[in-house]
């Protein structure tokens, strides 16, 4: 096992993986921008190092300041968290050639998922079923055409290098479409710094089902059951729960063995996700997230694992310490992405946090990294904290979730709190298996 750690990230996940180092007696190591000096996960970190100014660029997704800080301090292992460098092949790379080791999969198959043509062409070779679209990306505007044709409008236009909900756009026709390719083209260019594009086929109110895999090097795939992400707003996850409400075991259990199946072909490492679209009937695989989610709390409250600590012990050489007959889902779990933004235009909030209550009680977590006194700044996510709630059945868990939004306290800056309460008290929500697009449909009459 690793003495010394080095956390890449900053806010929720950074608090998060801290937590999980020092239960497993490994000294940590925060790094932060000028802006995050008074940051949480600096001040519960055994260590740390300031590695730049305020922009990402310069600080968070800077490799080798990352590499300088692991030198100094002696750190001997590298866990990115989500977003940043979490899925950057080359920074595992580097973090491989300097003798450091990077808490994720290897670097190999980050590349091959990063790339969304390519991990689509290889779970197919796998047997996964996937999305129907292009195969590979599209030449040019008659490519893109002719697929779109062959695969039937509307289609989804989407980076390859895409992630974060960024890099698609829905197209109805062949004019949308010529009027949409070079936009989208020179969006993901300027933000994923990679402007190939693919198509899917756009597939009508679907719901967003995920599988939570983890393995080991020791020959273990396991899989930690599924989670529902379809409660959205632009592509981006709002509200997760697990178990995924209203489908039946034998689908379920089929889906898990085709994943596990899959990536004990990969010979995968590490954490992973791999995200379905559901049609009522059927799976389409959209993309692998080779880390740690956001959402991955609801799961360790329904398992009873700690995937972070699970996460660093396999990345250390550790096998997997229980076996798939023993991770067995009690319950009900349900996470709100509480975050810092207006409640009418959905813009970032950003300011001094004068009041911050949490609420507490039985079946209640909250991932966080907020503080009275803290001020939030306007370089990053707008994320603040991470409601999760875990109770004996749905309609439990969904009553504690409002009871603790109701308890909770942020004042000085604009949330989504209420937002989440009107999702939770809403009647269609509480019957279960809402489509993704249904929060967007509805969030004017909530
Ligand atoms: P999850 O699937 O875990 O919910 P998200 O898709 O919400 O993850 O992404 C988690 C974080 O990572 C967000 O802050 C998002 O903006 C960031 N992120 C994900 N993929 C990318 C990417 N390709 N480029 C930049 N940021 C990304
Ligand atoms: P990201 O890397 O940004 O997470 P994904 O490929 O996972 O991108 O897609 C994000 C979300 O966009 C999905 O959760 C789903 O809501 C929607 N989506 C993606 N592909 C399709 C599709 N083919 N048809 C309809 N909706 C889709
Ligand atoms: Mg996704």
């Amino acid at each position: 096992m690793f003495d010394k750690v080095l956390i890449a990230n900053r806010g929720e996940i950074a608090v998060r993986i801290n937590r999980a180092c020092q239960e497993l007696g490994i000294s940590t190591v925060a790094i932060h921008s000028e802006a995050d000096t008074q940051s949480m996960h600096v001040r519960i970190a055994d260590e740390s190092v300031c590695i730049g100014p305020n922009p990402v660029n310069k600080s968070y997704l800077n490799a080798h300041a990352i590499i300088s800080a692991c030198e100094i301090t002696g750190a001997q292992a590298v866990h990115p968290g989500y977003g940043f460098l979490s899925e950057n092949a080359s920074f595992a790379k580097m973090l491989e050639d300097h003798k450091l080791t990077f808490i994720g999969p290897k670097s190999n198959h980050i590349e091959m998922m990063g790339d969304k043509i390519e991990a689509k062409k290889i779970m197919k070779d796998y047997g996964v079923p996937t999305v129907p679209g292009s195969e590979g990306n599209v030449k040019n505007e008659t490519d893109a055409i002719n697929s779109s044709l062959t695969i039937g409008f509307p289609v989804l236009l989407k980076a390859s290098a895409g992630g974060g909900g960024r890099g698609m756009k829905v197209v109805n026709n062949e004019k949308e479409l010529k009027k949409t390719l070079p936009i989208l083209k020179q969006e993901a260019l300027s933000f994923f710094g990679n402007d190939s594009i693919y198509i899917e086929k756009f597939i009508d109110s679907p719901r967003h089902i995920e599988v939570q895999v983890i393995c080991d090097s020791h020959g273990n795939y396991l899989h930690l059951h599924e989670r529902d992400c379809s409660v959205q707003r632009r592509n981006q996850k709002v509200i997760e729960e697990a178990l995924a409400p209203d489908i039946s075991d034998e689908k379920k259990q089929k889906l898990f063995e085709i994943c596990v199946n899959a990536m004990e072909k990969m010979g995968y490492l590490g954490l992973g996700t791999l995200e379905f679209l559901f049609d009522g009937e059927e799976f389409y695989f959209m993309e692998m997230n080779t880390r740690l989610q956001v959402e991955h709390p609801i799961t360790e409250m329904l398992t009873r694992v700690d995937l972070v600590r699970e996460q660093i012990c396999v990345a250390s050489g550790d096998k997997i310490f229980t076996s798939q007959e023993n991770i067995k889902p009690l319950g009900h779990s349900i996470e709100c992405r509480i975050n810092a933004e207006n409640p009418i235009n959905f813009k970032p909030s950003v300011g001094k946090i004068l009041m911050y209550h949490p609420p507490a009680g039985n079946g209640i977590r909250l991932d966080t990294f907020i503080y009275s006194g803290y001020t939030v700044p306007h370089y990053y996510d707008n994320l603040l904290a991470k409601l999760i709630v875990t109770g004996r059945t749905r309609n439990h868990a969904i009553k504690r979730a409002i009871r603790s939004l109701n308890e909770i306290v942020i004042d000085g800056i604009e949330t989504n709190i209420e937002l989440h309460k009107k999702i939770l008290s809403n009647k269609e929500f509480k019957s279960g298996g809402v489509a993704i697009n249904w929060l967007e449909s509805n969030i004017k009459n909530l």
